[in-house]
């Protein structure tokens, strides 16, 4: 796609999403077109959609900012294109969206803004984001979903579980991806979670699940799960990941259950013979948000190459956390915690220019970690997130 094409997709994308609600007018403009223009497609969606709503502004923005990077953006779109298909999308619902999403622009823009060059830099776009993802799913072998069934629910916080399930066939995904889940009690509303194992033949898969306050969906899966309950899973996401025979050090800096992906890699790397040396920074508010701090000791005891730092904001636990009073062992193989804001607390340490940098947490998280990093002279292209929705 050529320059003159991508400069005028962003400048109305910029034009209309940036301004004070912009992005909300957009995307309810949007869904209103979708459903009113293509009716069979609502049943595609949840009842509530405003989780829905912001996510597709964010997805459509990533999307943009990279279509000048062929390398980072085709990769993207062909795991989206076969994570859609457990929605069971076919190519006519593609033409739908774009047709959706091309009405709203147009009709925010206004005539002025919209020429006949503007239109044709839209198509050219949807085009290429349809066709990429579409043949990705066609091309695909493995299931469009998976079943999987609840084995264990352990609660480690008051808000946080680990879950662990079954799937009924095993599934391909490299340690660091995450993968989009449907939970019975909330029908249509996919959530991503990062398994905190890395794939094996089995189908065991871990998730560490966060209830975030007002959610629609992680507190029904932090409250109401019950072993036997089933689940079903997409197919898997992102681009996190540490390449066999790299010789780069890493740097992996996770908040809460941020350390999800990050030890699935570690236990991943610990299968090899050989790895670059990690220094993994785990974060929290409290002490005792630092729930996995027993197995990342564990991992640190047998593999040399591995440095743990836990962080905490505060030193205290809240009064709200009862634990036996007894003083708690040393846990072998830890670096001594340190207490203040995350991303400071690493960045502390020196602009970390011979790493690999990866950061997973909440999106003000990854945002302000980036920020520190960068301030400090990390480059920004050894830094690697998530996208943020
Ligand atoms: C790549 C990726 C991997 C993820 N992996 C995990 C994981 O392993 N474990 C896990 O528990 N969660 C994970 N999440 C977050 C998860 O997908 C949901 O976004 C989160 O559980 C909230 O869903 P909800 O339906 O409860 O909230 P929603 O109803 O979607 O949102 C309610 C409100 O909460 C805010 N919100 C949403 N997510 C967060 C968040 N993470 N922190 C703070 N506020 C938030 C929203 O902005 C909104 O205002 C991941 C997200 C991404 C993008």
């Amino acid at each position: 796609m050529d320059s003159r094409t991508v400069a005028l997709i962003r400048t109305t994308f910029k034009a209309v999403a940036a301004e004070d609600g912009g992005s909300e007018r957009l995307s309810s403009s949007f869904y209103s077109i979708l459903f009113t223009d293509y009716p069979a497609i609502r049943d595609f969606f949840p009842a509530a959609m405003d989780a829905q709503r912001d996510r597709l502004v964010h997805a459509i923005s990533y999307a943009l900012e990279r279509l000048e990077e062929p390398d980072q953006l085709l990769p993207f779109l062909a795991q989206l294109g076969r994570d859609h298909r457990k929605y069971g999308v076919q190519p006519a619902h593609y033409v739908a969206v774009a047709n959706s999403l091309k009405s709203a622009m147009r009709q925010f823009s206004g005539t002025e803004m919209w020429t006949d060059e503007v239109d044709s830099a839209w198509d050219e776009a949807l085009e290429l984001i349809s066709n990429a993802m579409i043949s990705a799913a066609d091309k695909e072998t493995t299931p469009a979903a998976w079943a999987a069934t609840v084995v264990e629910r352990r609660e480690v916080l008051r808000n946080l579980a680990v879950i662990r399930v079954q799937l009924e066939q095993p599934m391909e995904y490299a340690a660091g991806q995450y993968i989009s889940v449907q939970v019975p009690a909330r029908p249509r509303m996919w959530r991503y979670l990062s398994p905190a194992n890395p794939a094996n033949t089995n189908g065991e898969i871990e998730f560490h699940v966060r209830s975030v306050l007002g959610g629609w969906v992680s507190p029904a899966m932090v409250s109401h799960t019950a072993v036997g309950d089933q689940w079903m899973l997409g197919s898997p996401l992102g681009g996190l990941g540490v390449p066999r025979n790299t010789k780069r050090k890493m740097l992996m800096i996770g908040c809460g259950t941020g350390v999800a992906p990050l030890r699935a890699q570690i236990m991943a790397m610990a299968q090899r013979r050989v790895n670059p040396n990690v220094h993994l920074f785990v974060g929290g508010h409290h002490p005792c948000d630092l729930y996995d701090l027993q197995v990342l000791s564990q991992l640190a005891v047998v593999n040399k190459w591995l440095t743990v730092t836990p962080v905490t904001e505060s030193d205290e636990n809240p009064w709200w956390y009862a634990d036996s009073g007894e003083p708690r062992p040393e846990l072998p193989g830890l670096e001594p915690r340190m207490t203040g804001q995350i991303g400071k607390v690493v960045a502390s340490y020196g602009p970390w220019s011979d790493r690999d940098v990866q950061i997973v947490g909440s999106p003000s998280m990854v945002q302000t970690t980036k920020f520190r990093l960068m301030a400090a002279g990390t480059q920004a292209k050894s830094i690697r997130h998530d996208p943020l929705f």
